[in-house]
């Protein structure tokens, strides 16, 4: 799913810290040294500064370093990785830009899609709909969207997102288990191929409907499969 230094992920690791990957590490042969552990406070103080020149945002990243003594430097995505591991339920976050679903995320229709589910795995791995967030540059403005986008989305549904639609740039997954965002992810780059594929034909597309997703969405079997998905690796 990713290429190059593209992508990042990160774990909570108690109330006050997370690690996360470091600033151009690659995520296909990482391993434990391309990681850096932060301290969450000065990451979502710096995100609630209305206006946060570009030359802090660096040292902002910086400060929030546990151990300087590596030299590496936090991922620019680190403000949205701190985020989103500070809400319930939320202790590890995948960010890729996988082929099929950035190639979704590149249509005019990419929003209204992000509500849209077409089979019941899609509901189970990836929730009842995704968050969306028009296209922002990377970094903190990245950060501030997603903040945004995952607090109308609970307004709205009541629960919080398992996938956040990044247009023109890509896929974020969320979860209590690595395996879970894991499902998220395969499951939504699988997702865009089979709509890509129905797209490709030219022929209209047939989403399941809202009460045919809530339906799945609630059913004590579909929670039975879920956990037995994603149980299976615990932080
Ligand atoms: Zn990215």
């Amino acid at each position: 799913m990713a290429i190059l230094a593209e992508g990042n992920t990160s774990a909570r690791e108690d109330a006050g810290t997370f690690w996360v990957k470091a600033s151009g590490a690659g995520l296909r042969d990482i391993g434990e040294a391309g990681f850096i552990q932060c301290l969450f406070e000065p990451i979502l103080r710096g995100m609630s500064h209305k206006s946060l020149p570009d030359d802090k945002v660096r040292s902002v990243l910086q400060s929030a370093v546990c151990d300087r003594s590596s030299g590496l430097a936090p991922s620019v995505e680190s403000f949205m990785h701190a985020y989103l591991l500070s809400l319930p339920g939320v202790e590890f976050v995948g960010h890729a830009h996988p082929i099929a679903f950035l190639s979704l995320m590149c249509l005019e229709e990419a929003g209204q899609f992000a509500d849209q589910r077409l089979f019941p795995d899609e509901i189970v791995c990836c929730g009842a709909a995704s968050a969306f967030v028009p296209y922002v540059d990377p970094g903190l403005p990245l950060a501030r969207a997603v903040q945004e986008s995952v607090e109308s989305y609970y307004h709205a549904k009541a629960e919080l997102p398992k996938t956040i639609w990044l247009q023109n740039h890509g896929l974020i997954a969320v979860g209590r288990t690595t395996a879970e965002v894991m499902s998220a992810m395969l499951m939504s780059e699988k997702s865009s191929q089979v709509r890509l594929g129905a797209l490709s034909t030219g022929r209209k597309l047939q989403p399941l409907s809202q009460e045919q997703v809530a339906r799945i969405h609630t059913r004590p079997d579909e929670s039975y499969r879920q956990k037995m998905l994603f149980i299976t690796e615990t932080h």
